[in-house]
């Protein structure tokens, strides 16, 4: 009977020593490429426009082949079934084939994305595009996703160009937020839409830096908020990003770094 008690406790114990544990793990940011990027802390992990293959005539970087090869197969950092989140369809971001054959050779994979990027990752599958074009893009995670990939998600939708749907993401680990704007042109979207929630990390697209409306709103409502530049021109050197935006506040080399101390947030 009485060995019962310690054998209780000691399970008790079992369950609440990871979940202490992985509150207080670093997020990592690593740099893939352009605004590909893995965020990850411990063993949770998402990678976000990361699988694509055009350079826009050399304008923008591509993966690495090593990074590419491991997205692909799941190996390294880039663990088998990551979850794959795509903003919008455009090939500096998105590349459906290789989403495509990652999931088959992983013989498993969850994805992500607007209307057009899901379509695309089916092989223009035409049961796929008349499932999905009467249901809304974006939204939070379900519950059955939160407790899988062990932290939260929210979609919504804001305006990147004519005709293509660009789908931002906050992922919430324990108390931290982090926002991905993908190409988000903040002189025609409407910046209010994550007004309700509190972002502790922004990264946006590099014109944000050139736009009045978006360097109001990160000065403003995101001005506790730690700043990262993404989609920084493939002419323009780490180097130089650096010296502009500062170090810990700008991505652009595959395998550079940012991490955040989820004690940092307000
Ligand atoms: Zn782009």
């Amino acid at each position: 009977m009485n060995r019962q008690i310690p054998a209780f406790i000691a399970a008790l114990m079992a369950m609440a020593a990871p979940a202490v544990a992985q509150d207080v793990e670093p997020i990592e940011i690593r740099m893939i490429a352009n605004m590909g990027v893995l965020i990850s802390q411990g063993e949770k992990r998402v990678l976000i426009d990361a699988l694509f293959t055009d350079v826009y005539d050399g304008r923008f970087r591509v993966p690495t082949e090593a990074d590419r090869t491991a997205m692909m197969d799941g190996t390294g950092e880039f663990g088998r079934s990551t979850l794959f989140l795509f903003t919008h369809s455009h090939g500096d971001h998105f590349h459906g084939p290789s989403v495509m054959e990652t999931f088959q050779r992983q013989n498993t994979g969850q994805l992500i994305g607007p209307h057009d990027v899901l379509v695309a990752a089916n092989g223009g599958n035409e049961i796929i595009r008349t499932a999905l074009e009467n249901l809304p893009v974006g939204g939070p995670f379900s519950d059955w996703q939160r407790e899988r990939n062990g932290f939260d998600m929210d979609s919504r939708l804001m305006f990147h160009a004519d005709g293509i749907d660009n789908l931002t993401y906050a992922l919430t680990f324990g108390e931290t937020t982090l926002l991905h704007l993908g190409d988000t042109d903040p002189d025609r979207a409407d910046l209010t839409v994550w007004d309700d929630m509190d972002i502790d990390v922004v990264m946006y697209p590099v014109w944000w830096a050139q736009s009045e409306l978006g360097q109001a709103k990160l000065r403003g409502d995101w001005a506790d908020a730690r700043h990262i530049a993404l989609h920084i021109p493939a002419h323009i050197s780490r180097e130089d990003a650096v010296a502009h935006f500062g170090e810990g506040h700008v991505l652009v080399d595959a395998g550079e770094r940012i991490t955040i101390d989820p004690g940092d947030h307000d």
